[in-house]
C-alpha cells in the first residue's frame, strides 16, 4: 500500500527524527524531549517539537522539568524548560515516522529508571509523598551535577538518586529560618522524618 504524505507532515518528521536522535532521552516509561526555557531561535522549542507531534499523530505531553544550573553560571537556581514526553505506550505511533524506534523500545532495560523523582515531606500532620518536577535525564546526571540539583542527602552527601537502601530515602527537610527553600536529607540523617514531623507538629500546637 502506497501512503501519500503531504511535504508538511514529511518536513515534521524529518524535523522530529533528527531532535530525538540528537537530545532525545528515553528512559522506563518512554521518551521525554527538553528544551530550556528562551532557548533562542536557533533551537526548536517545546512548542515546535509539539506542533510537528501533532502533525504526525502522536499523542504527547508539555511538562514543567528542572535541570541542574550549570556551574558556569552565577546563579545556583535549577534551570527551568519544559519537557515534551511521549508515553511509552504512544511510541507506537511514532514507529512508522522512524522505525528504528521499535528495536529501541524493545531494548529498554527491565530495571531502567522512571521520571518521577520521589521525596517523602514531614509535615505536622503526617507525612506526604511529593514529585519533583525534574527533566526526565536526572538518573544520568553526574554526582557532581546532582549535587548541583541538591539531589545528595544535605548532611552526608549520599546520593539520593539511588533508591535501593530504604534506611537513606529522600526526606525534604527543611531548615527553620528557609521553611521554603527545598532540603533533601537521607532517612538515616533525620530519623525517617520523623523527629520534623514532631517538630511541625508542636509547632502547630497539636499532641505528637
Ligand atoms: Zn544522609
Amino acid at each position: 500500500m502506497t501512503v501519500e504524505v503531504a511535504p508538511e507532515v514529511r518536513a515534521a518528521q524529518r524535523r522530529i527524527v533528527s531532535t530525538i536522535n540528537a537530545s532525545g532521552r528515553l528512559n522506563a516509561d518512554g521518551l521525554a524531549l527538553w528544551r530550556e526555557v528562551n532557548c533562542g531561535e536557533w533551537k526548536a522549542t517545546a512548542a515546535d517539537i509539539s506542533r510537528d507531534l501533532d502533525l504526525l499523530q502522536v499523542p504527547h505531553t508539555i511538562v514543567t522539568a528542572f535541570r541542574f544550573p550549570l556551574a558556569t553560571a552565577y546563579s545556583k537556581a535549577m534551570r527551568e524548560g519544559e519537557e515534551v514526553r511521549i508515553l511509552r505506550k504512544d511510541l507506537a505511533h511514532l514507529v512508522p515516522w522512524m522505525p528504528s524506534m521499535e528495536q529501541t523500545v524493545a531494548d529498554i532495560p527491565e530495571d531502567a529508571p522512571h521520571w518521577d523523582f520521589t521525596v517523602f515531606q514531614p509535615r505536622a500532620d503526617g507525612m506526604v509523598i511529593a514529585k519533583l518536577a525534574l527533566s526526565a535525564e536526572w538518573p544520568a546526571w553526574s554526582k557532581k551535577q546532582a549535587r548541583a540539583a541538591r539531589l545528595v542527602c544535605a548532611e552526608c552527601d549520599y546520593d539520593l538518586r539511588e533508591f535501593k537502601d530504604e534506611a537513606r530515602m529522600p526526606f525534604d527537610v527543611r531548615l527553620p529560618e528557609r521553611p521554603k527553600a527545598r532540603r533533601l536529607v537521607c532517612g538515616q540523617c533525620c530519623n525517617d522524618g520523623v523527629d520534623e514531623m514532631e517538630r511541625l507538629a508542636a509547632l502547630a500546637g497539636k499532641p505528637s
